[in-house]
């Protein structure tokens, strides 16, 4: 069981509060080396779990590696989600080997038995973990917890969060409203420049394992092949920056003035930061990202205040739902009112009903969704007002709400790039269980769950623009998969 008391190793780089001590070990840290288990922060710079890896290691005289496990299978990730995601890491682990002489070890299987297999090996005395609060996560950690030697002490650094999810709040909380002011008060504190990582000054013995990051790719991407990888972003650090803070197409740098006025137009896909994935896989940290738009505010107050308000408040609601809320993605898991209103419909008579299939290749008499879940389907990131219409359009759609929120979270998960993450189970469950948001005038089927509908988004963009840019979208991308597929045969039969 996690305890918030402050780790009782010699003072940290890191601030007390971003760790918490999952095991206290049996002997005192130093007797061998240091493991960083990597999983959710996928990044060498600004990650605070492998800072406080690197420190701990220092002040025993000890040295470093860092772990990762490659899950046989994670929520159903694709090859889309796990060739960005591998491509990322065959990036980490040059940069990490190269740049700081840190050993990357990377294990398939199960992370219960990988890891404690590989401390029992090197003789660790402390395993660093970085934080998520997803059920399978903290499931896997309690096992390691368990199979490891007495001797090892465990600590979990949220290294995702800016102000960690466990000071930031101890409760569910009920909105954005209830939290904001938790999380500014603490940012003082927290949203700080990050130390510069030098090597650890006890190196490794034991040489760099070889990786064959080809033929891991190559697996992932025939076994995922369904769902397949996307062109449109590059993975990796280096290009995560460069999404950020680029000349040519940055973010902040280039994009930024309009955020406040388009990041709801879906005809304006360019207005939104497109970090999305990034922040997911941890490739680029919210810190580093609200650090440099900081740098912006005297220019764009409005689009930077209402970033951080997205990157910020938003995000991190999302991890103390997913924490505090054991069901966080059904039906189960919404507010007494929201279930009882929803329950109250849920055998109210829809207009049509629709099977998953049905969905699943956008076959519904609604061409403004259809066009919204093939820009998921082929593009991989659906724009974020597209995101609620379509969401509360499958609580329309389907025979009553727990069966809406699983097909929801299931497509979402299944071709979101940035999916299996806990922004997406709130968003899910925002748009067909009222989380976070409040109750709205009755009505049939959504009960007092906010409507939206066909009407209101032909008020707020051009409908009929956004069906045309998806179907060019769609195009542009059947076509260069046709004409690569075309030449992996000529070169096939060449050979
Ligand atoms: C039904 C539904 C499903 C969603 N699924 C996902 C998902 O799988 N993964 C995911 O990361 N987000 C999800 N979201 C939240 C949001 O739509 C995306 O984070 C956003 O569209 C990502 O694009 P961006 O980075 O360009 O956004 P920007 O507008 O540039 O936002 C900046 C950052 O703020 C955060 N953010 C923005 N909106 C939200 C929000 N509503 N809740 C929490 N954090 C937010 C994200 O980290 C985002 O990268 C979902 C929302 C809904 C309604």
């Amino acid at each position: 069981m996690a305890s918030l008391s402050s780790p009782s190793t010699k003072a940290t780089a890191v601030q007390a509060g971003r760790i918490r001590v999952l095991k206290e070990g049996s002997q005192p840290l130093g007797k061998g080396p240091v493991v960083y288990w990597m999983f959710r922060d996928q990044r060498v710079k600004d990650n605070w779990a492998l800072i406080h890896a690197v420190d701990q290691a220092n002040k025993a005289n000890v040295p470093v590696a860092v772990a990762f496990n490659l899950f046989d299978q994670f929520l159903g990730a694709k090859a889309r989600q796990l060739g960005f995601m591998l491509k990322g890491l065959r990036q980490l682990q040059t940069s990490i080997e190269d740049n700081l002489q840190i050993p990357f070890c990377l294990f398939q299987g199960e992370a219960e038995e990988t890891i404690p297999k590989f401390l029992e090996e090197c003789g660790a005395s402390l395993l660093v973990t970085d934080f998520s609060p997803l059920r399978q996560i903290r499931k896997c950690k309690d096992e390691i917890c368990k199979r490891v030697s007495d001797s090892v002490t465990i600590h979990e650094v949220d290294a995702h969060n800016i102000v960690p999810m466990w000071v930031a709040s101890d409760k569910l909380e009920y909105s954005a409203r209830t939290i904001r002011g938790k999380i500014i008060k603490l940012l003082p504190e927290y949203l700080i420049d990050f130390p510069m990582l030098q090597p650890p000054n006890k190196k490794w013995d034991a040489r760099n394992q070889v990786i064959d990051w080809d033929s891991l790719i190559a697996d992932v991407s025939r076994k995922g092949a369904e769902v397949p990888e996307i062109e449109w972003c590059e993975p990796g650090e280096t290009a995560a920056m460069e999404v950020l803070m680029g000349n040519k197409d940055g973010f902040l740098t280039k994009r930024l003035k309009n955020y406040s006025t388009d990041r709801n137009i879906p005809l304006k896909p360019k207005a939104l930061s497109c970090l999305s994935p990034y922040l997911h896989f941890g490739q680029i940290s919210a810190q580093r990202c609200a650090l440099e738009a900081r740098g912006f505010r005297k220019l764009y107050p409005q689009a930077v205040d209402t970033y951080l308000e997205e990157l910020i408040v938003r995000r991190e609601l999302s991890d103390n739902f997913c924490y505090y809320q054991p069901h966080y993605d059904s039906l189960q898991g919404a507010w007494e009112w929201a279930r009882k209103t929803l329950m109250d419909h849920a055998s109210d008579k829809r207009e049509h009903i629709y099977t998953m299939e049905q969905l699943e290749k956008a076959q519904t008499a609604d061409p403004l969704w259809n066009a919204s879940q093939l820009e998921m389907v082929h593009y991989g990131k659906m724009h974020g007002f597209m995101r609620m219409y379509w969401a509360k359009k499958i609580l329309e759609w389907t025979k009553g709400p727990k069966e809406a929120i699983e097909i929801c979270i299931y497509l979402n998960d299944k071709y979101e790039l940035d999916g299996r993450d806990p922004s997406g189970y709130v968003g899910c469950m925002w748009s067909i269980c009222g989380v976070h948001d409040q109750g709205w005038r009755e009505r049939p089927i959504f009960g007092k769950i906010r409507y939206m509908n066909y009407a209101g988004c032909k008020r707020k963009f051009d409908v009929d623009g956004y069906i045309a840019y998806v179907k060019r979208l769609v195009g542009e991308i059947k076509k260069r998969k046709a004409e690569s597929q075309l030449s992996q045969k000529t070169k096939q039969l060449r050979k």
